[in-house]
């Protein structure tokens, strides 16, 4: 690993003058999860000079709710997250995201603010050495395209078309399924408008902007949420595709539905053509297959990952299920 200088930011104010001082020759870093393996690997064919650590700033680790809206600070780690009752009762959705989030060790590292705002999974991106300098690091080409895309995204790519690298985040679906909103150092964005597709950036966030905490409104009386995953492994994986939904009904039908994907497009993917079928139905299987044949009615899945299409379907039908 290169050399790098490491700051003990104590205040947001601080770390933001820090950021503003290097630009994008600094990185922040949390729990260090994914950051970390990036910079061993060296997969870019640049590296932070110096690294603002967030875990010395105090008041940044905290799980409260509040007039009925949960706020969770950027430095929560996951498994707090998964264990809270308080998540657990009125926001399962997230918990159980949080739960099924890497294995028990990362959990425990591991920060809700890191986990939105982590890298892409693709494994020509993450090659060691920078071997593959491809589109999505400014360079001229995807490699996914005509390589091994079987992870990849079903719904299409970006950067105008050419990255096909899909959103690896659990908790994403679920903050987005549950309407949540992104305080950061400077401005709320609501979760569906948090990712983006940029070179070498997965967010909306700016070179000097800090996520601080994450704001969830407690869903009504009459709806659940819940979220499944779809993984090789059930210890420790990144998702093939994952859901969540929330979904509330009345007089055992559905009135209302958000459901997000994850994993199977570039960023979260809302599945609203699947809330739309769903809605005025009640809980059976029929209908919350057919509101999963819905969601993928639009994939374009690319040569190797036509498989991807069957999961996020059942993923889709599950999560509902999972509501009623
Ligand atoms: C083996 C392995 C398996 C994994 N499996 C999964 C999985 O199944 N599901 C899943 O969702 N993830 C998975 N991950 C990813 C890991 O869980 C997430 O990377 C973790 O939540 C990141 O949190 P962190 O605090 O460690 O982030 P860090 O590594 O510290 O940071 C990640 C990125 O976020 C930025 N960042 C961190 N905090 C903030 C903030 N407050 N404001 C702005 N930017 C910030 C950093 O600058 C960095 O770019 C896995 C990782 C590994 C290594
Ligand atoms: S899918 Fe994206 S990250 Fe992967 S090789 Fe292609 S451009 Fe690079």
């Amino acid at each position: 690993m290169k050399k790098f200088s490491h700051v003990n930011a104590l205040t947001i104010d601080e770390a933001v003058s820090i950021l503003r001082r290097y630009g994008d020759r600094a990185s922040l870093i949390a729990g260090g999860t994914d950051l970390l393996g990036k910079m061993k690997d060296r997969i870019l064919s640049r590296y932070p000079e110096a690294l603002v650590n967030l875990k010395t700033i105090p008041g940044l680790d905290f799980i409260k709710e509040e007039n009925r809206i949960l706020e969770i600070g950027a430095l929560t780690r996951l498994e707090d997250i998964a264990i809270d009752q308080t998540v657990r009762g009125g926001y399962a959705a997230l918990a159980q995201a949080a739960n099924r989030t890497a294995s028990p060790h990362l959990r425990e590292m591991g920060t809700i603010g890191g986990n939105i705002c982590q890298d892409i999974r693709c494994w020509y991106y993450r090659h060691p050495n920078n071997r593959f300098p491809c589109l999505r690091k400014g360079g001229g080409r995807c490699y996914a395209i005509e390589g091994d895309n079987r992870y990849h995204s079903i719904f299409g790519g970006s950067v105008e078309e050419g990255c096909y690298a899909v959103h690896p985040s659990d908790t994403a679906p679920a903050l987005i399924a549950l309407d949540a909103e992104i305080r950061t150092s400077k401005r709320t964005i609501k979760a569906g408008d948090f990712f983006q597709v940029e070179v070498t950036k997965t967010t909306v966030l700016d070179e000097d902007e800090i996520v601080t905490k994450i704001l969830v409104p407690r869903p009504p009386e009459n709806a659940k949420s819940g979220f499944v995953k779809f993984a090789l492994r059930k210890t420790i994986d990144f998702p093939i595709v994952n859901c969540a939904a929330l979904i509330s009904s009345s007089e055992g039908k559905v009135s209302a539905a958000r459901i997000c994907l994850n994993a199977g497009y570039v960023k979260p993917y809302r599945a609203s053509r699947a809330e739309e079928v769903i809605v005025g139905k009640t809980f059976n299987e029929a209908d919350a297959e057919a509101a999963g044949s819905a969601a993928v009615s639009e994939a374009k899945p690319l040569p190797h990952n036509g498989y991807m299409v069957q999961i996020a379907k059942t993923m889709v039908k599950r999560a509902i299920l999972a509501c009623g």
